[in-house]
């Protein structure tokens, strides 16, 4: 049994589909005649082919024609007579049917590497694609594409990128589970938005098992079985069974209200990546978006940022699909882990406290602009705010907002529809933010906790390191009087405060962040009805009691145990 960290709840039993790029050794050792290694090489070259239009083919429901061209590019260079030639010739020589493709291959992309022309430099990293997928069919090795998976399977890989997990199929896919990554890693976020089953940090999950192998993954104590025996495999359907069950009884929360039992009430709301998302909140009962992870878009756009038009689309989707109810939009949040193709960013030593963020959205206001063009365009499907991420400073927030006026102005000059009301607001992730929250309220429309990042700016402690994750402690009182601080400073101005980090779904931290004052609870979706039930069974003037003591406490064990009385009582 491995053991992780369950990222995403639930229970998968499925055969293994290893993510991992397999490993290419060529050898000069020829098997058969020259004739057979010819054929082996004109079967390889004629599969690979077919691969290169078949994944052409998949992608294309999600990819647009400019995107597409990179296919032909490969599809022409697979079909080159000249490569295929050289190649043969080689093999006539004495050459193993893969020495002689990496020999040709290697020639031509030091070729092309060598010209002083962008089109021909970009030809090399062709040859470089169409030549690894050439050798694996040659060594008989699979390349794995999430885009072409047809079969239930269960992901197992080091780590998934935010484009691998776009690519994930939910019809086909039972669960996921990686090597490394924390609960607040991006891949354990995105599994909670597509209510996928996670375990992540499992450490070797990759060398205990094969493609194909039987894998229990129990998403709820984050424990990983290979090749179970089948009663283990009885057992855990039971479970599954069971877990589904309890989900489905929860549904009778759906359109209740989040009530206390003296009747205090509060929002709950969930978190999404993307237009696709908003059904799950909708289903789980959400009373709006607190959290529109707009990076997405921008990490799944494979040439350049998003255009104006297809970030209007998107926000507008996700605004009518809500249709009324509140939508918290955050502004592009990039850099740090979040990187993209089209766009380098600077080698920092610290990239998490680096040029990330609003940091870079006010640096590069052309990409902010359209970001917030496209969302004042938006404004009139629904009921939309905006918030600007990692944000430090006053002057931070004032710069933005003031761009925020001037697209505004712009587009009611240039008459443009606006909605009467946009609440512009803020995360509040970082400590200085945090500490300074009465001064900030006098400007922002409302705060969005960002737990996620404040508890790793407060403890000084990599939220996606494994080896540090012990100082990943929600609870600890040093965190819940910055989170006491925030929520105070809102309230003294009038405003509201809200979490979007993933404590605000963590049920022992409900009746803490209740008694602190919490207006509105932004989570994955699948957490909204089981934190409907806590709240509906507690009572905001004890929960108020008890977070007073909870910040006068030394250590996040004495808080837990605290929390866990009131609970059980
Ligand atoms: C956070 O930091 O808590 C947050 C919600 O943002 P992200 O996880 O996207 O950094
Ligand atoms: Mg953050």
């Amino acid at each position: 049994m491995l053991k992780g960290i369950a990222a995403s709840s639930g229970i998968a039993i499925g055969k293994v589909y290893k993510l991992q790029a397999p490993t290419v050794t060529v050898s000069n050792e020829v098997k058969g005649s020259v004739e057979e290694e010819k054929a082996r090489f004109n079967a390889a070259l004629e599969k690979t082919i077919k691969d290169i239009e078949r994944v052409k083919e998949v992608a294309s429901a999600n990819l647009s024609e400019e995107e597409l061209a990179i296919f032909d590019a490969h599809l022409m260079m697979a079909q080159d007579p000249e490569l295929a030639s050289q190649i043969l010739d080689m093999i006539d020589g004495g050459n193993s049917a893969d020495y002689a493709t990496e020999q040709v291959s290697n020639m031509m992309i030091s070729m092309f590497e060598s010209m002083d022309n962008d089109y021909f430099k970009e030809r090399a990293a062709d040859v470089k694609d169409v030549s690894f997928r050439l050798l694996c069919n040659i060594l008989g090795l699979i390349i794995p594409d999430l885009n072409t998976i047809s079969e239930e399977v269960i992901i197992v890989a080091e780590d998934l990128t935010p484009s691998d997990t776009a690519s994930l199929n939910k019809q086909y896919t039972l669960g996921f589970c990686t090597e490394i990554g924390g609960r607040t890693s991006h891949s354990a976020i995105m599994a909670r938005s597509l209510e996928i089953p996670a375990v992540v940090g499992t450490g070797t999950i990759l060398s205990e098992c094969e493609n194909g192998d039987m894998l229990i993954m129990d998403a709820l104590a984050g424990e990983v079985f290979v090749n179970p025996s089948e009663e283990q495999i009885k057992e855990y359907e039971a479970k599954r069974d069971a877990f589904l069950e309890e989900k489905k009884a929860l549904q009778v929360l759906k359109n209740e209200k989040s009530v206390t039992v003296d009747g205090h009430e509060v929002e709950l709301a969930g978190n999404i990546g993307g237009p696709n998302d908003v059904e799950g909140v909708v289903n789980n009962g959400g009373e709006g978006v607190g959290l529109f992870r707009t990076e997405f878009l921008y990490m799944n756009s494979e040439a350049d940022f998003p255009s104006e038009e297809e970030q209007f689309e998107a926000y507008k989707a996700v605004l009518e699909g809500m249709n009324g109810k509140k939508v918290v939009v955050r502004t592009l949040d990039i850099g740090g882990d979040k990187k993209l193709n089209y766009f380098t960013f600077p080698e920092e030593m610290n990239p998490f406290l680096g040029y990330r963020a609003i940091r870079f959205c006010l640096d590069r206001k052309d990409v902010f602009r359209t970001q917030l063009r496209a969302l004042i365009r938006a404004s009139v499907y629904g009921r939309l705010c905006i918030m600007f991420p990692m944000i430090a400073t006053v002057k931070e927030f004032l710069d933005a907002k003031a761009v925020f006026e001037e697209e505004k102005a712009k587009l009611i000059a240039e008459g443009v529809k606006v909605a009467d009301k946009i609440e512009v607001g803020m995360m509040v992730e970082i400590p200085a933010a945090a500490v300074l929250a009465d001064e900030f309220a006098k400007h922002a429309d409302f705060f969005s906790i960002g737990t996620n990042d404040l508890i790793q700016y407060s403890m000084a402690a990599d939220r996606m390191s494994e080896k540090v994750s012990y100082l990943y402690q929600p609870l600890n009182p040093s965190l819940l009087r910055l989170v006491k601080m925030t929520i105070d400073g809102a309230h003294s101005q009038g405003k509201w405060a809200g979490m979007c980090g993933e404590m605000a779904g963590d049920p022992n931290a409900a009746p803490l962040l209740l008694g602190l004052g919490l207006d509105e609870f932004s989570m994955s979706a699948t957490s909204i009805l089981n934190a409907r039930k806590i709240i509906r069974s507690l009572s905001k003037a004890e929960m108020t009691e008890m977070a007073e003591k909870a910040i006068h406490m030394q250590t996040e064990e004495e808080v837990m145990e605290l929390v866990k009385s009131a609970l059980n009582k």
